[in-house]
């Protein structure tokens, strides 16, 4: 019954930024020896070792610190700095704090001592190795600059052998810490580290299994992935209208023998880039294998899908594939055909390398559109055709 309201507190307490949320918790997880350093004082003001004003004006400071910084983190103030979760400065002021309660709680002041280790514990685990450093000499310093000053003025509280002993512990404990907490975040960065190489490999080998090298666009078997994606997709929808197309560069072998396999890897490159730009962005083009392409032509008719083709076509007429060649144009032929409710893939495909077959028996450089009934009578038609043979090295 109250959990809604509970959750609804914490939201407008600690925020409902997961990060946000951890940073403001750890503060005030961190407030706790804050209040363990005024129970101290209390205790010293109760037994009478301290003043009631001292306490109260160490208790203030204590209050007002822990206030401050959940201002900082609830208002996201902190998002403006390198550190959001701020660790250094909140570090910096509780070793502040602590070092002022050694010198005001009189015969207990030693028990602040562990207090001191246990704020540097907490900013072992979310420190930089720098930050560790600075901390740990920040403690050591204060800390002397405290004891001397005590010893001076308050040498029946802080006697001078005590004191002697006091600064040896925390100029041992506290490097200690500072170095364990130095150790932990240079292991923090190289798991950190470690996590982003394998990120990158995965995307690697993702690129990997669905690309193909010399062209980057999708490979056969991913292709046929998105293809029985996109047709249950489809399906689901009742909405099944898509053409696929089989394109194949017309005579390339000539090209690879006449100016060299290079060559022919630069045409394939360039050839997918222009026919791609011919293609709406929801037309998917994949290399099926050597110079041949397959082209998912989505929610169109196929003649609809044969003006993209043609577009195709025209911008690869216009385009230069090889700069140091000019003249070579190659051309393709294609097979195009609708997609038929509940078929196969494979006997769409099939079809479209039936016709991709006769555009090829008819001279090259156009394309066959291949219909088919439902009774599996089918009707070709050319889409455009050319009489003459145009092949990749006729100019
Ligand atoms: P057609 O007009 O009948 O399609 O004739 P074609 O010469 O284009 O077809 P054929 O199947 O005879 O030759 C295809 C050539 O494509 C043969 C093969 O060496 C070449 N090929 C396949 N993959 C690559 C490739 O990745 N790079 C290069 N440079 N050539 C390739
Ligand atoms: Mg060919
Ligand atoms: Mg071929």
């Amino acid at each position: 019954m109250y959990a809604p309201l509970i959750s609804r507190l914490n939201d407008l307490l600690l925020t409902t930024d997961r990060k946000q949320r951890l940073r403001i918790t750890r503060s005030l997880m961190a407030a706790n020896v804050f209040i363990a350093c005024c129970f101290l004082q209390i205790y010293a003001w109760w037994v009478g070792y301290m003043e009631a004003e001292d306490v109260k004006r160490l208790c203030s400071v204590i209050l007002v610190n822990i206030v401050v910084w959940y201002l900082v983190l609830r208002t996201g103030l902190n998002m403006r700095f390198e550190d959001p979760a701020m660790t250094l400065p909140q570090i910096l002021s509780a070793l502040t704090i602590i070092v002022g309660a050694f010198s005001v709680t009189g015969p207990v002041h030693g028990s602040t001592m562990m207090l001191l280790a246990l704020v540097l514990v907490f900013g072992i685990f979310n420190m930089k190795q720098k930050g560790a450093i600075v901390a740990g000499s920040y403690t050591v310093v204060l800390m002397g600059i405290a004891i001397l000053i005590k010893i001076r003025t308050d040498p029946v509280n802080y006697p001078f052998k005590l004191e002697i002993a006091h600064f040896v512990l925390t100029a041992a404990i506290v490097p200690t810490i500072s170095g364990l907490a130095a150790q932990l975040s240079s292991l923090r960065s190289k798991l950190q580290a470690q996590k982003d190489e394998l990120a990158n490999a995965l995307v690697r080998i993702q690129v990997l299994a669905t690309r193909d090298e010399l062209t980057g666009l999708f490979n056969r078997r991913h292709m046929i992935e998105v293809l029985g994606q996109h047709r249950k997709r489809l399906e689901r929808s009742g909405h099944h209208r898509f053409c696929l197309a089989l394109l194949d560069i017309d005579h390339f072998k000539r090209i690879n023998d006449t100016y060299g396999h290079a060559v022919g890897d630069e045409v394939l490159r360039n050839f997918s880039k222009v026919v791609q730009s011919g293609l709406r962005d929801t037309d998917v083009l994949a290399r099926w294998g050597g110079e041949e392409f397959l082209v998912l032509l989505n929610d169109t008719s196929p003649e609809l899908a044969n003006v993209g083709l043609e577009r195709a076509r025209m911008l690869l007429a216009d385009a230069t594939l090889v700069p140091s060649l000019p003249d070579l144009k190659p051309t393709f032929s294609a097979g195009l055909t609708a997609y038929n409710m509940a078929e196969a893939l494979d006997i769409c495909i099939e079809r479209a390398d039936r016709a991709l077959y006769k555009a090829k028996d008819g001279g090259r450089n156009c394309t066959v559109i291949r219909m088919s009934a439902i009774s599996g009578e089918v009707t070709d038609k050319t889409a455009s055709p050319s009489s003459q043979e145009s092949g990749a090295l006729q100019k």
